[in-house]
């Protein structure tokens, strides 16, 4: 057998000891349950400020009914990829209520937001295309953007007039995000896609963190910021956020989903979702669109804590989401303060670099429609209790 000690052609040990040198080594812990709220670990009971469930659905019981059903009717996997018998009428009706609740022509299911996200950039650029991406877009994109053979440009965070001058030497893709996974704040849609129409260039949303969550009927950002779906290419949101449960969709044109489907190779040589997620996910979603007394609540909360931490001396980010960074610095110093947090029953995530850029680790403290005014009064305790100075000058600039 393989043991660690055997020296092969790959440097793990070395690899994995630099990180540990730098306080920025993953491990990971496995928990015992939860909700959008709480959580359980080793036995002891927290309250959760670091997952992306914010509408507390991850534990709601008409979807896990829902999924329960979808099981009894349709097995527990696809059992093949779409293209051969993987695609069944409960994904077909999933892809049209979600044209129907966004405005799009047409939508496809995928796996997860990941593969989506890579599926999309490495079905349409070819050498002669351009890439734009905001700085801060998620690894999914960047990561694929750097392997095509396509030129890419990563633009400044929301720097639209970084973009504007970029955008002079090509044709291709913009791509952003709705609401920004480490940083909470959104982009500028109206800006963007005034200048892709006029470059005539196509534009691309990833809205993992803006769907369910932001605008009327939790339609996302562009919805909140009044942006017709008709002026951005390419929509792709995220079903394991807001939603609850797991997958994702690229929405836009009939010919853009035709496209992909023959073309998107993770599509086509992957095995389909299984159906009764897809009824999760539909049952999920009719839930969202009925949602806003828990997103007024959600909003609320918010308000509530960019409050409180504002008086403790935390400077914080332009977050109006239930994603609020508070930045620390040093990667030390972040994970200092998740424990003591750990220490007071409240469950926070330290962010460190590569996922965000050097000198900004940070908390990542995320809010829940399923917590209450006490829980975030709760954290704002501990978080004045932690001994941890906040550090001054937050926001974008960091990112520079
Ligand atoms: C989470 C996330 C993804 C990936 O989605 P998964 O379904 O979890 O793979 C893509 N983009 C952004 C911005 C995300 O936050």
């Amino acid at each position: 057998m393989l043991t660690s000690a055997d020296q092969g052609p790959f440097a793990l040990g070395e690899a994995l000891a630099a990180r540990e040198r730098e306080a920025l080594r993953r491990c990971r812990t496995p928990t015992e349950g939860g909700s959008g709220a709480r959580l359980r670990v080793g036995g002891q009971d927290y309250l959760n400020f670091s997952a992306n469930d914010y509408l507390g659905l991850g534990d709601d019981d008409a979807i896990k009914q829902a999924f329960k059903e979808g099981i009894d009717r349709h097995g527990a996997g696809a059992g093949a990829s779409p293209l051969v018998t993987g695609y069944s009428r409960a994904h077909q009706a999933l892809e049209e209520q979600i044209a129907d609740w966004l405005g799009l022509e047409a939508v496809l299911l995928f796996n997860c937001g990941f593969s989506a996200n890579q599926a999309v950039l490495k079905a349409l650029l070819g050498k002669e295309h351009l890439l734009w991406q905001d700085r801060l877009n998620h690894a999914s994109l960047q990561e694929m953007g750097s392997q095509l053979p396509c030129r890419m440009k990563r633009f400044p965070h929301n720097d639209m007039a970084a973009l504007a001058r970029q955008l002079e030497s090509g044709k291709g893709l913009i791509v952003s995000e709705g609401v920004f996974s480490m940083d909470g704040d959104q982009g500028p849609w109206r800006e963007l896609s005034e200048l892709a129409a006029r470059s005539r260039n196509w534009l691309m949303i990833d809205d993992a963190h803006g769907l369910g969550v932001l605008g009327p009927e939790g339609r996302g950002t562009l919805a909140a910021q009044g942006v017709s779906p008709a002026c951005v290419h390419i929509q792709m949101g995220t079903f394991g956020k807001a939603l609850g449960v797991a997958g994702a969709f690229v929405g836009g044109s009939r010919e853009l989903v035709e496209y992909l489907v023959n073309f998107a190779r993770s599509y086509v040589y992957s095995t389909h979702m299984p159906a009764a997620q897809a009824c999760a996910v539909a049952k999920s979603i009719a839930l969202v669109r009925g949602a806003d007394e828990a997103r007024a609540h959600l909003q609320q909360l918010i308000r509530r804590f960019r409050q409180g931490a504002g008086q403790l001396g935390w400077t914080l980010g332009a977050s109006e989401t239930p994603i609020q960074p508070l930045l620390v610095g040093e990667s030390r110093a972040a994970l200092q303060l998740a424990e003591r947090l750990r220490g007071a029953g409240l469950w926070v995530g330290a962010i460190r670099p590569p996922t965000v850029p050097a000198g900004t680790a940070r908390l990542r403290i995320t809010l829940s429609a399923a917590h209450s005014e006490q829980e975030i009064d709760r954290l704002l305790d501990g978080l004045g209790q932690a001994g941890i100075e906040p550090m001054q000058e937050q926001g974008e600039a960091k990112h520079a």
